[in-house]
């Protein structure tokens, strides 16, 4: 279902009122972690200021320690909702277990993310291909595009077709950035399926300065929008600090992005 020859045209994903896929851009913009809602509140207004189509932020973490910081869990799901609507925005958050998607839906959360190191929970994939809501489907760490098709794949066979793929990077010997970001993942998505993509800077490079170029030159290669972390103080941020961008720094990217191709959003 996931493939081109099933389903020639492009797939177009709604989330309210944002369309995933179309000829605008997507942009989703927030801190990688919600921390507090006075936090949540301030980026979702700022990002929307600056014209992101949709606001992201972490509630269930998946950290490599235990020891680290671990997310605000429920009440993080209920400042993201809060969030969203003071500042009429839409918003995205990852899950990490199948016994949580009540909360999800509670909470009228607008998309489910399911991150890199789910890529593969096959039961989790089973369980989002059951609702009705836009799944954003990361690609996974060490996952060729043909096993991440197919997990695209798991969620659709369910019946749920509102997918959207996400570039994240992939694990290489390169060490000078955290992931090495497949851009060529994005014309072999496009010649073998339907589904939107979208490219992730920010975990692709772990580094701030190199979110710009990177996601310039996403769309170059055809992507249908990007995936940024902002956060309002980085350099303390409680989770991946070293590739937020500062609100800032958003709003220039904003204006670079807009020269290239239209936004989903704002007007
Ligand atoms: C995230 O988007 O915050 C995240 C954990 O990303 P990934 O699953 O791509 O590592
Ligand atoms: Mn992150």
């Amino acid at each position: 279902r996931a493939s081109r020859s099933f389903h020639p045209q492009d797939t177009v994903v709604d989330i309210g009122d944002i369309k995933i896929g179309g000829k605008k851009i997507a942009v989703i913009a927030g801190p990688c972690s919600v921390e507090s809602q006075e936090q949540i509140d301030g980026i979702a207004k700022a990002v929307k200021l600056s014209g992101a189509s949709m606001l992201r932020g972490g509630a269930f973490k998946p950290r490599t320690s235990p020891y680290s910081f671990q997310g605000l869990r429920d009440s993080g799901l209920e400042m993201l909702h809060h969030a969203s609507q003071k500042a009429r925005i839409p918003v995205v958050t990852e899950i990490m277990s199948a016994d949580k998607l009540e909360a999800f839906l509670d909470d009228d959360i607008d998309a489910i993310q399911i991150g890199s190191r789910n890529m593969q929970n096959f039961e989790l994939l089973k369980a989002v291909g059951k609702v009705n809501k836009p799944v954003l489907l990361k690609r996974g760490l060490c996952a060729t595009i043909e096993e991440w098709l197919m997990s695209a794949e798991y969620i659709m066979a369910g019946g749920n077709r509102n997918v959207i793929l996400c570039e994240r990077g992939i694990r290489t010997f390169e060490e000078y950035t955290r992931n090495t970001l497949d851009l060529s993942a994005i014309p072999a998505i496009k010649r073998q399926s339907h589904l939107p993509i979208l490219v992730d800077p920010s975990h692709a490079t772990g580094k701030r300065w190199m979110v710009e170029p990177m996601a310039k030159a996403a769309i170059a290669a055809g992507a249908d929008g990007i995936m940024v972390e902002v956060h309002n103080d980085p350099d303390h941020a409680l989770c991946d600090g070293a590739q937020s961008i500062t609100p800032q720094m958003f709003d220039h990217l904003m204006n670079s992005l807009r020269q290239i191709a239209p936004v989903v959003g704002r007007e």
